[in-house]
């Protein structure tokens, strides 16, 4: 039985796709509809290396060269992250998991908290675009919001849409070189994993070559199946 006001689930729902196939952006978008948490795994491994951890000094030179961190550290971090208290109200993973380890380590990591992946969206792009997109993105330094020299300038050039601040940055493995050895990670370790959910029964397939918005839209729509 169900109604349009039933109460929802904390859903958790897993962003799979190469770099630049829009993760982070989509992640952000579900964040603030739905108030899921964004987990992105790259975004706590540069803080990590920011910060001068332990994880992070040993992360730093496998993320300059577009390789993968290994899976311990990355479970690690994660598993502090689903554990806290903003985690409650449901998830969205961006980066995470990249290898049939870690998929492993979050189906029982999940599986320990009564809960489970509700829907692993697989966002489909063309690779031969996904270079381009990368080397043009850019990010606000003070709020986050992520823009792309073409795709998506701020409305006002050199003032973020969302906070108005003037200042931005560009990731330093956003480079043409890495962003390849990037690519050449995901074909070979995490695009298997779009098998692993498709058996598994929570595979859901977005054409990412479509506009920011139709994108959102078909993602809003997973995810309130997924809430309820
Ligand atoms: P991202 O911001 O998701 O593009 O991640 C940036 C970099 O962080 C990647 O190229 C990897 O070096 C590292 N990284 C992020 N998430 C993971 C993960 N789940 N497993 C291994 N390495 C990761």
């Amino acid at each position: 039985m169900s109604a349009p006001d039933a109460i929802t689930r904390a859903p958790v729902l897993i962003l799979l796709g190469p770099p630049g196939a829009g993760k982070g952006t989509q992640a952000r978008m579900l964040e603030s509809r739905f108030h899921l948490k964004q987990l992105a795994t790259g975004d706590m491994l540069r803080a990590a290396v920011a910060a001068g951890t332990e994880a992070g000094r040993a992360a730093q030179s496998v993320m300059e060269a577009g390789g993968l961190v290994s899976d311990d550290i990355v479970v690690a971090i994660l598993r502090d992250a689903l554990d806290a208290p903003d985690a409650a109200a449901g998830v969205v993973l961006d980066g995470f998991p990249r290898t049939e380890a870690q998929a492993a380590a979050l189906d029982a990591l999940l599986a320990e908290r009564g809960r489970q992946v509700d829907a692993a969206i697989a966002l489909e792009v063309d690779d031969a675009e996904m270079v381009g997109r990368i080397s043009g993105r850019f990010t606000c330094a003070a709020c986050g919001e992520g823009y792309h020299d073409t795709n998506k300038p701020p409305a006002r050039e050199g003032v973020c849409d969302n906070c108005g601040a003037t200042e931005f940055s560009r990731r330093a493995d956003d480079n043409a070189e890495t962003v390849r050895a990037r690519l050449e990670a995901y074909h070979e370790q995490t695009a298997p994993l779009i098998a692993h959910y498709a058996r598994l029964g929570t595979l859901e397939r977005v054409d990412a070559m479509a506009s920011i918005d139709a994108v959102a839209t078909a993602l809003a729509r997973i995810t309130e199946r997924a809430r309820s």
